[in-house]
């Protein structure tokens, strides 16, 4: 049985950008790409993972990969496999990461021979792969382990994590032990944020690559007006009538057009919002670390101000599947559903539970392009956050965003310059006051989007990304 796999990818042209980031950018990306080409003389880069679709990592590769392929440098992705033990062990060390201890299994001898052993049976088949003087990028604890084997291979590794937490815990510094032994095998390490980076790795070595978005995924391209309302017509988050089929709805990421075909599952009680009611929207999975229940409560307390101006809440997810693949997930929404059941009529009323099919990504991402551009205001009331990429998604669509002030979201939004930031994420009057403010002040809202959008163009867009990503690998070269 094959132990690792390689991802398909496709190459992307980076030429789009033009005119979409920052003058000079996309210039100062082939500059650099051919800077490399000349140093790389033949090197493989490879990018090792632990999954080829779900998750943050399969999500950003295959932008990032595409468009080195573009630019004509080989690059390619293998993921490697374990038994339910190993990622048992890996999502244990994801939670230390994050400071919590999971489910409180012990990080002991055993779980490191379960871990060491998945390395060993991967290792081989990498090792047949890859050359020695090849640069290989492993992502996430679950790939630091097979640092020692391709440094004696003759291999330059970097270790790109994309989890950490600002403030040490026990849990943190058990999961950091855990790693120890790997960590010094590798040349660099890359983080997403400055405070992600623990003391012990501090030193020089570290760099920080903030996550980013591909503006030309479905999640993310520019989609018309009739396109926006179709789709949401069509899932049944609006009613009303469908505006004329426009040419397309979305674009697939190999270039053929897509369209929306599945509905979401929507718990309401009453009508669908009518296409002019102002949204009020927050996308994220069901997990209580993004508070869905405070925003509904905080939205209710918007209500209590008595300036009703006919908004709506729509709190959307991924659909819960009765079967649980994510037991925790359809736990957090039968708990979103009670406290739902406890508004009052009027209130519930104003309140649109939904479900996003994902079973197709592509069409998934165009829904929630669909709906983060609908919106008259965007919310991410999150107790904490890694990064929070929704933050960034509506930002890059010029929405107004409230969001808490917790983890990367603090690093994306400046309170009042283009957002506006919550200091007490639990407290729902702040929510209701910074809710009125917007809704009070249309100018200020479209002013917070405009900059929103500026800061993305900045900051958090692939070509961003990209020129880091090729800059990291130019001083290994
Ligand atoms: N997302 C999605 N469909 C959903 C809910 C979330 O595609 O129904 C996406 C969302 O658009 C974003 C990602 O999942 O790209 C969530 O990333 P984020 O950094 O906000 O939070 P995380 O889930 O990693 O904690």
């Amino acid at each position: 049985m094959p132990r690792i796999t390689e991802v398909d990818l496709h190459a992307l042209p980076i030429d789009r950008y033009e005119g979409v980031a920052n003058r000079g950018v996309v210039e100062q990306i082939r500059a650099t790409a051919a800077q490399l080409a000349e140093k790389i003389d033949g090197r493989v880069v490879w990018h090792v993972n632990s999954t080829a679709a779900g998750g943050g990592v399969a999500e950003m590769l295959p932008a990032l990969l595409g468009y080195c392929r573009g630019l004509h440098l080989n690059t390619r992705w293998l993921v490697i496999s374990g038994e339910k033990e190993f990622f048992r062990v890996t999502k244990r060390l994801h939670h230390g990461l994050h400071g919590e201890n999971g489910d409180g299994s012990l990080l002991d001898g055993e779980a490191r021979e379960i871990y060491e052993a998945t390395m060993r049976a991967n290792a081989p088949e990498i090792m047949a792969l890859v050359r020695p003087g090849d640069i290989a990028i492993l992502h996430d604890p679950q790939t630091i382990g097979l640092a020692p084997a391709l440094q004696e291979h003759g291999v330059r590794v970097i270790w790109r994590c994309h989890i950490g937490r600002a403030a040490p815990t026990d849990d943190s510094r058990v999961a950091w032990r855990f790693l120890e032994p790997y960590l010094d095998c590798a040349v660099q390490y890359v983080f997403s944020r400055a405070e992600y980076v623990p003391e012990r790795l501090d030193h020089g070595k570290s760099k920080i690559m903030p996550p980013s978005i591909d503006a030309f995924m479905p999640k993310n391209q520019a989609m018309n007006d009739d396109a926006v309302l179709t789709i949401l017509v069509h899932m049944g988050i609006l009613f009303g009538p469908m505006p004329g089929k426009p040419d397309f709805e979305y674009l697939r990421s190999d270039g053929s057009r897509g369209r929306v075909d599945r509905y979401a599952d929507i718990i309401r009680c009453g009508p669908a919002s009518g296409n002019t009611a102002p949204l009020v929207t927050q996308v994220s999975r069901w997990d209580p670390l993004k508070d869905q229940i405070g925003l509904m409560h905080g939205f209710c307390r918007w209500l209590e101000r008595g300036k009703d101006n006919g908004a709506e809440l729509i709190l959307a997810g991924p659909s819960v599947s009765g079967v649980a693949d994510d037991p925790e997930s359809a736990d957090t929404f039968r708990e979103v559903f009670l406290a739902w059941c406890n508004l009052p009529h009027e209130t519930r009323s104003r309140v649109h539970l939904v479900m996003l099919p994902m079973v197709d990504v592509e069409e998934n991402g165009a829904m929630v392009n669909a709906l983060q551009r609908h919106s008259a205001v965007v919310v991410q009331k999150s107790l904490q956050e890694g990064f929070g990429l929704t933050v960034t998604e509506a930002m890059w669509k010029g929405r107004p965003v409230i969001a808490s002030r917790v983890g990367g979201i603090q690093d994306q939004i400046t309170d009042r310059e283009n957002g506006l930031l919550l200091d007490d994420p639990t407290d729902p009057d702040a929510f209701a006051a910074a809710l009125e403010q917007l809704f009070d002040d249309p100018a200020f809202a479209a002013h917070l989007g405009n900059a929103a959008q500026a800061t993305v163009r900045e900051h958090y867009l692939e070509t961003r990304s990209l020129l880091d990503h090729l800059q990291l690998l130019l001083s290994h070269c």
